[in-house]
């Protein structure tokens, strides 16, 4: 699966949120200057979180913790799963044994990823219907912002599912293909019905592009939900699963990875999620 390639740093920063924070005297490299502790969200049961998972297992391992929390002060949860998780050949090699692949062995693989995200909703105690599977390419996001954005060009196809769109099932919006203004107006959809009070999205520095590049589209997809609704408000957190170390943009000191765990670049990759003009 495309997180399980950088397990180790997911394991280091994964559960922790944007209040997490490290004393100086446990690292002991002084403080340029103390902050304070930034406080976590308050949960009641007016609290609707939203979280959007770029792929199936983001979601538990950046805020399993906060979703638990909301459910048991009964408050409602959803999660909006942007791909599938159904681009990542060596996950779906291993479960066809080798076998040549091709674009049904990476739907199949997309579907048991649902399947295992279901599952993992369920052992926190959500519903079925606390996941909205919206199925556009796994490592596709960042193309949709810098190259298929209108309906000025054909849709992305997936190099590995061979869709160009999501299956009929999933799409909320008629028409959805794997254009980036059709993933804007996807979440739109969600965030303007749900109406959360909080969304929780991957911070736009993790250095996964699909991960940057679903930040990208809640924005733009508020700004979209604004427009219609003026008087809408939520909190908009970040975690983060792929970087380098944490905090990486301010003062304070950054968080070395749990003892065991290796620390270090995360992937390799860089975001340069840009749309073009
Ligand atoms: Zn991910």
């Amino acid at each position: 699966m495309t997180s399980a390639r950088l397990a180790p740093l997911v394991l280091a920063i994964g559960a922790i949120l944007l209040f997490a924070h490290e004393d100086s005297a446990a690292t002991g490299r002084p403080h340029a200057k103390p902050r304070p502790q930034p406080q976590p969200p308050a949960i009641s049961n007016d609290t609707r979180l939203l979280v959007i998972a770029p792929h199936p297992d983001d979601e538990v391992l950046g805020a399993g913790g906060l979703m638990r929390q909301v459910n048991a002060a009964g408050g409602q949860v959803r999660v909006a799963y942007v791909t599938d998780g159904d681009g990542y050949p060596e996950g779906v090699q291993l479960e066809e044994h080798d076998r040549k692949l091709s674009g049904k062995d990476f739907r199949g693989y997309g579907r048991k990823r649902q399947k295992e995200a279901r599952a993992a909703l369920s052992a926190l105690g959500l519903g079925a219907d606390a996941a909205t599977f919206l199925s556009f390419p796994d490592q596709g996001l960042c193309k949709l912002i810098r190259t298929y954005w209108s309906e000025r060009r054909r849709p992305f196809r997936s190099p590995y599912t061979r869709r160009d769109r999501p299956p009929n099932a999933e799409v909320l919006v008629p028409d959805t293909e794997y254009r980036g203004e059709d993933l804007t107006q996807e979440l739109a959809r969600i965030i303007g019905d749900f109406r959360p009070t909080i969304i929780l999205v991957p911070r736009k520095e993790d250095q996964h592009p699909d991960h940057c590049a679903a930040w990208y589209f809640v924005v733009d997809a508020l700004g979209d939900v604004r427009r219609v609704q003026p008087d809408f408000t939520t909190d908009l957190l970040n975690y983060i699963i792929h970087y380098n170390e944490w905090p990486s943009d301010d003062a304070r000191t950054a968080m070395p990875p749990p003892r065991g765990l290796r620390g270090g670049a995360s992937g390799g990759c860089t975001c340069r999620c840009r749309r073009r003009t």
